[in-house]
Order: C-alpha cells, then structure tokens, then sequence
C-alpha cells in the first residue's frame, strides 16, 4: 500500500493491491491477464474529503519486442526486456491501476464543496460570505446620489 511505485500518482492505496495474473507466451511476446483489486483513496473534487473507492477490474497487458521508436506508440502493450528470464510487471500494474481510478471523484452528488471565499466546508457549516461578483465599470453609479 505504501510502495514508493504510488508516490506522486494521485492515487492512494487504503487497502493492499491483490494481483492475480496470469503469464502465458504470445508470439515474441508475454499476454498477462488478471484482475486487480484494491481500494483507492481520492479526494472529494469540491470539498476534499476522503473518498474511499473499491477497484475490481479485469487487466490485459502485452509484453513484447519493441523497435525504440515504437515504445512511446504502443498503449497497452509494454516492453518486453531483450535479456533476462524475469518480467517486471511494476510499472504495467501501476499504470494500469491508475487507469482504473476514476480521475474526479465526488464524496456524494450533493456536495456543496468549499466556501471559494472563507474556506468553510459548506457540508458542515454556513458562512455569511457574499458570493464574489465580478467588477462591472457600472459599481462606481451605485455611490452617487442625486440630491
Ligand atoms: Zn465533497
Ligand atoms: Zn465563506
């Protein structure tokens, strides 16, 4: 849950990531295939609290031999190492986890967010703050008066 591999991803583990693939040769090349399943934990996009969400999702990911300049290319299939009898699966499963987390997530529909002027969670508490307007070149005739 804690891995370096997350930092900096925007997404955050509140349960350990349960991985079941399975390996099996394709051509040059290695198809994984499995489900990952997790919880994320993301904040609310108006209010910032935590949201806690269950990740449950099937994952196919190709392994294969890449020419250099088609490794940026090539979406779901990822290098394949040209020494070595392992596969480091690290950076595939993360990248695809972070595809599976929804990129907005709200604590419910009706979240009312943040008061854009004090701050306050408008869940929680009121606030008198007046809604910020826009300046018009009008406001300056709202100080005169006619005697
Ligand atoms: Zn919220
Ligand atoms: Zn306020």
């Amino acid at each position: 849950m804690d891995d370096p591999m997350w930092e900096g991803s925007g997404v955050t583990l509140a349960a350990p990531l349960d991985v079941d693939l399975t390996a099996r040769p394709v051509g040059d090349g290695v198809f994984v295939r499995g489900r990952l399943r997790t919880t994320v934990r993301q904040a609310c996009r108006r209010c910032l609290a935590s949201v806690e969400l269950e990740v449950d999702d099937v994952v196919d990911m190709l392994f294969d031999v890449l020419a250099e300049d088609e490794k940026e290319a090539e979406g779901e299939v990822y290098p394949l190492p040209a020494r070595g009898d392992t596969l480091d699966l690290r950076d595939a499963v993360r990248e695809q986890l972070l595809l599976l987390a929804p990129e907005f997530v709200l604590c419910t529909e009706e979240c009312r967010g943040l008061c854009p002027t004090c701050g306050i969670d408008r869940n929680q508490d009121e606030c008198n703050c007046v809604p910020v307007q826009a300046e018009s070149p009008w406001d300056a005739l709202k100080n005169v008066t006619f005697d």
